[in-house]
This record gives structure tokens, C-alpha cells and sequence, in this order.
């Protein structure tokens, strides 16, 4: 039985073909480190009784393997089959082409982030959006940071460092991880007052907590989460009169945000952004990359002069975008002047307009060819509910079709879900009454899942 000696040196290994070829695909330094660690393995393995021949005829396909799936990204493009069209933990929207187009342009070459063309001198890298804003809001003016939740902070931090928050205790959410409303005023250095109760706040319990010292007051859309039955709030109007009345600032925290109505793509409404300005909010925050459709961003807009005031806060320069999503930005939002063709153009809207008679035609049509392609598992096509994500509308679902995968065994969904994490690219759907439901809602094209599958 052969012994150490059967084990190559790292220079044998770096200097045969094999070798060579693996430099070229990995670089010299992950090789020589990947080759380091199993011939220790190996080594191991001869000392615990293997055969030295055996382990050095392994040694090459191990290599390879190794250093394939160290060379293998997990930030690579996966398919969301889990209904959830805007999940966060997936990174949220899937920007329009053009936005695309506009980001991969912006990474490749300067261009005039803060400069102006016309004059040579100094510009805004805000000024981009800030028309855009202005016309699909109907807001006096605009100012773009990190996302919502730095949108928010910002705000709160610019009206209310050092005094008084106003908020219905209603409104006192989490939105998920470390975003605590309570948390987040406490960093921006306002002391919160809480008002009403968690199911009712009326008029005069903002009137009774207003003094000399109250900033402003934060109407936050609770989005995620709902209170039904005896419940009241105070309507934003009534609340942007309080406000006005006080001479404090009214901050409305959408959240999603959509700049158009979704009632008119068969979906439930939810407020616009438009709305909650002509509603009287001084100012209003949303995200860029919920039903907006973009990528990554935060929005304030409101009245001029307290949008001056909010670029005036040294947190500006730490919470600003860079050149990348300013030019993706730009191309979502010019796709809102055309409302006739934003569905089309938009993936998200598309994906959540889509009708879930053309999603069932597409699970007929698949159910057979992904049975052929995954024998151990039987495969029906199913009705399934999306839903909106980042959340949007957490209660209502969306009517939807997808594929039905079960197995032998009681952990048959988990071992195919597994299964398909693993693959080249990634597909992942959710597991429902002992089977894993791939929801087609947001599958472009069959072969997306077909070739995923095959690889
Ligand atoms: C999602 C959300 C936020 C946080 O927005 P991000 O873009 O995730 O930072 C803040 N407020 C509300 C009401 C939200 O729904």
C-alpha cells in the first residue's frame, strides 16, 4: 500500500498541465492555496489508513472542485418563485432595461453628476431627479438619499433634534430587522411622544400633546401590518390642519409609495404619493426600490423651503446616492411619463398586473417538461396567492399559478428546496401543506426555469 510518498509536491502539481490550466481560470495564489489544503487532507487520510495512491489519484478532481465552488458567487442571479414579487431578502425590485441601460452607462464612463452642462459650473446630483419629482408628485421640490428608512431619519432628525415627535401609538411600527420607528427617533435625537392608543388616536390627542417644544408630527403608513375593528385614525387632511395650526411640520412616512394607482392595474389601491401631498402633508417619504420599481433609494418630498432645510443637515453628505442609481433612478422614473406603457416596461408592476389566467396557461404548459427534468418528484400545476412584498398590502394576496413539487418522505419539500438552492442559478420557491410551490407570477420566460433546472 502506497504511502506519503505517493502524494505529489505543490510544484508537481503547479507545473503539470492540470495546473496550468487551473492558473489560468483561478490565479496562481488560489490555487497554491486550494493544492496547500488537501494535500493536508490527504495527508491526514494516509496517516488514519488510506492509501496514498488512492488519495493522489483523487487529488486533481478535488482541486477542480474546490476551487470551482470558491470561485462561484452567491451574489449570482437566482429565479424568486416564492410569490413574494418585492422580497427584500432578494433584493427587492428588478429594475426596468432602461434603468439598466442607465446604470451600466453611468459605472462605464464620467458624466455631469454634479456638474452643468450649459454653464461649466457646479451642479446637484439631485437637480437629475428633482424635476421628475417634482412633476409625477406634485411636491414644490425633492431630495433623494439612501432609502426610506434614511429618508426618514434625515427628516426626523432635521425637525426634530432636541424636541418633541409626535406620533399615534397605531403608528409605532417595525418595519423589519433594526428599522424600530421609536429606535430610529431616539438616533435622530427626537424625543417621542406617543399618543392615542394602539387602535384609536382622535384629533384632540395630537391638539392636548402639541407645545413650544413639539418639531413635528410623523403620520406613518402602516403598511405591514393592520388593525381592524374598532379602530379610528385621523385622516391626514384633519392632520395636516392640526400641523398648519401649530406651525409644525407634518411628515407622512409612506413607505412603498406608489406613484401611480394601482386600482388601475387590478390590484387594491394603495395611497400615492400624489395623494398624500395634496393631502397637506408638509412632507412625505417613500422608497425607491418597493413599488417604485427602482433601485435602492429614499425620497423626501415637500415644501421647498423645508427640503432646503433638509439638504442643509451635515447628514446629507453621508446619506447621498452615487452616480449609479441616480442614472437608474432617472430611467424609472422617466418611464412614469408614459403611463400606457408602464406595465410593459416595468418589471414590477408587470409581474404584479399579470393576470393569473396567463400564469396558469404557463403552469399547464411547464408542469410536464419540469417533471421530465426532476423524475424523483411528481409535479402538478397548482393555484397559488402572491403577494407584493416589502410590506406592501401584507393581508391581501394576489390570485396566482404555479408548479406543485412533492416527494417521497416527509422531508421531501425541504430536500428539493435544498436541491434547487444548490443549482448553477438558484431557484426558490415556498413550501405550503408538504410540497414546494414554485409561483410562476414572476418567471419571465420558460426557459429561465427549463435551463436552470437542466444545468
Ligand atoms: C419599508 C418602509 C420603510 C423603510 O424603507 P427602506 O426603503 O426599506 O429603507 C420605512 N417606513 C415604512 C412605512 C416602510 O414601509
Amino acid at each position: 500500500m502506497a504511502g506519503f510518498r505517493a502524494l505529489p509536491s505543490v510544484d508537481q502539481v503547479l507545473l503539470s498541465d492540470m495546473g496550468r490550466t487551473l492558473i489560468d481560470r483561478h490565479g496562481r495564489t488560489a490555487v497554491t492555496g486550494a493544492l496547500r489544503l488537501r494535500l493536508d487532507a490527504a495527508r491526514a487520510a494516509i496517516r488514519d489508513g488510506a492509501d496514498g495512491g488512492v488519495e493522489a489519484a483523487r487529488l486533481p478532481h478535488l482541486l477542480a472542485a474546490d476551487l470551482a465552488v470558491a470561485a462561484q458567487t452567491r451574489l449570482r442571479p437566482m429565479l424568486n418563485l416564492t410569490g413574494t414579487v418585492l422580497h427584500t431578502n432578494l433584493g427587492r425590485a428588478i429594475l426596468a432595461d432602461a434603468a439598466i441601460a442607465a446604470a451600466s452607462a453611468a459605472m462605464a464612463a464620467p458624466l455631469a453628476l454634479e456638474f452643468d452642462l450649459d454653464t461649466g459650473g457646479r451642479g446637484q446630483r439631485d437637480d437629475h431627479l428633482r424635476g421628475l419629482l417634482r412633476e409625477l408628485t406634485g411636491a414644490e421640490d425633492a431630495t433623494i438619499v439612501n432609502n426610506n428608512a434614511a429618508a426618514v431619519l434625515i427628516a426626523l432628525n432635521t425637525f426634530g433634534q432636541g424636541r418633541q415627535a409626535i406620533v399615534s401609538r397605531g403608528e409605532l411600527i417595525e418595519i423589519g430587522g433594526a428599522f424600530r420607528m421609536p429606535d430610529i427617533m431616539a438616533r435622530a435625537g427626537a424625543r417621542l411622544v406617543e399618543v392615542g392608543t394602539t387602535n384609536r388616536t382622535h384629533p384632540r390627542d395630537y391638539q392636548d400633546a402639541i407645545t413650544p417644544d413639539t418639531g413635528l408630527i410623523l403620520k406613518v403608513h402602516t403598511s405591514n401590518y393592520r388593525i381592524e375593528g374598532f379602530t379610528a385614525e385621523v385622516p391626514a387632511p384633519q392632520l395636516a390642519r392640526i400641523a398648519q395650526d401649530a406651525g409644525v411640520v407634518l411628515l407622512n412616512d409612506l413607505g412603498a409609495g406608489s406613484l401611480v394607482d394601482l386600482a388601475a392595474y387590478g390590484l387594491k389601491r394603495e395611497p400615492t404619493v400624489a395623494e398624500a401631498v395634496a393631502e397637506g402633508a408638509d412632507l412625505v417619504t417613500f422608497s425607491g426600490d418597493k413599488l417604485l420599481g427602482g433601485p435602492q433609494a429614499g425620497f423626501v418630498v415637500g415644501r421647498r423651503d423645508l427640503i432646503a432645510r433638509i439638504n442643509g443637515n451635515p447628514m446629507k453628505r453621508a446619506l447621498r446616492l452615487d452616480k449609479i442609481r441616480i442614472s437608474a433612478l432617472e430611467a424609472t422614473l422617466r418611464l412614469y411619463r408614459d403611463p400606457d406603457r408602464l406595465a410593459e416596461r416595468l418589471p414590477v408592476l408587470r409581474y404584479l398586473s399579470r393576470p393569473q389566467a396567463d400564469i396558469a396557461v404557463q403552469a399547464t404548459r411547464l408542469a410536464p417538461q419540469v417533471a421530465a427534468l426532476l423524475p424523483d418528484f411528481a409535479v402538478t400545476a397548482t393555484d397559488c396567492a402572491s403577494q407584493i412584498g416589502s410590506g406592501s398590502l401584507p393581508t391581501d394576496t394576489i390570485p396566482s399559478a404555479g408548479l406543485r413539487l412533492t416527494g417521497a418522505g416527509g422531508d421531501a419539500p425541504d430536500r428539493l428546496a435544498a436541491r434547487l438552492r444548490g443549482l448553477p442559478c438558484p431557484v426558490v420557491g415556498h413550501i405550503r401543506d408538504g410540497a414546494l410551490i414554485l409561483d410562476l407570477r414572476t418567471l419571465d420566460r420558460d426557459d429561465d426555469l427549463l435551463d436552470a433546472l437542466r444545468a
